[in-house]
């Protein structure tokens, strides 16, 4: 079995084949259960208020964002673009993209202060995007990391970790099922060719990134069927004395 890994089965045309035959909807985006939006986006940015408390420093004036395998937008629409002056957007699948530009370009109802979306689309899968070199706050992944091997993750992560504008500061967030399988095994799934990982497996992931893991939580408040959804916040970094302020669930 150990010769077979699970990620090994991962196929970028399999996955970019299933996600056309997807609807460019918040339910096509979440498996079906468009219900899950709101208080998924709203935990989103508790957790960010919660971290950027909890570690400072975040960014100073301009807080620039990615929202990687973004999909048509959602989180960006429905929380980073709140939050982010500019927010970058990463997807492989093009008629995500457009539709993601058309509703974050598109006429849009401003609140209070609120400004129009910034930021540039890039379609492209996350194993082949290099973020601008030091230039991020937020570098946020969500429910789309399963589509890269773990050796594509870490070399990934390490990029991701040399697109973060301070060093010291800013955040690489982590969004993912996992998996609850008995063994404790990652586990592929056929239908759009992807992993879903163990809490250990990502863990394992970030260190050999060379991230640190500052807070890590679980998602609460979907319905129990689902499987459990993790968060999180990673620097990169040596751990000695940061260690003994993560705060792990
Ligand atoms: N993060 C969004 C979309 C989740 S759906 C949200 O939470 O609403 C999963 C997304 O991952 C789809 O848009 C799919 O096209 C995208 N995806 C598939 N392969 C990918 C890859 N290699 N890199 C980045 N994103 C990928």
């Amino acid at each position: 079995m150990d010769s077979f890994p699970p990620d090994s089965q991962i196929s970028p045309s399999d996955s970019l084949t299933y996600w056309n035959t997807i609807p460019s909807t918040v339910s096509g985006m979440l498996g079906g259960y468009p219900g899950v939006s709101h208080i998924d986006l709203r935990s989103s940015l508790n957790f960010l208020h919660k971290i950027n408390r909890q570690f400072p420093p975040f960014s100073s004036e301009v807080i620039r964002a990615a929202d990687c395998g973004a999909g048509i937008g959602r989180v960006t629409q429905g929380f980073l673009r709140k939050v982010c002056t500019k927010v970058d957007i990463v997807e492989p699948v093009e008629k995500f993209a457009v539709e993601a530009t058309i509703k974050l370009r598109g006429p849009h109802k401003i609140n209070g202060d609120e400004k129009p979306w910034e930021g540039e689309i890039y379609v492209m899968g996350l194993e082949s995007w290099i973020p601008e070199s030091q230039s991020y706050d937020l570098i946020w992944n969500q429910w789309c990391l399963g589509h890269l091997t773990d050796s594509q993750l870490v070399t990934y992560f390490r990029r991701c970790s040399d697109g973060l504008r301070q060093p010291g500061g800013g955040w690489i967030v982590v969004k993912e099922n996992i998996s609850t399988n008995a063994e404790g095994k990652d586990i592929f799934d056929k239908q759009d060719s992807s992993v879903t990982r163990t809490d250990e497996n990502w863990r394992k992931i970030f260190k050999e990134a060379g991230l640190v893991l500052l807070k890590t939580e679980l998602q609460t408040g979907f319905p129990k069927h689902l499987l459990p959804v993790r968060f999180y916040a990673l620097r990169p970094g040596k751990s000695e004395g940061i260690l003994a302020r993560v705060d792990c669930l």
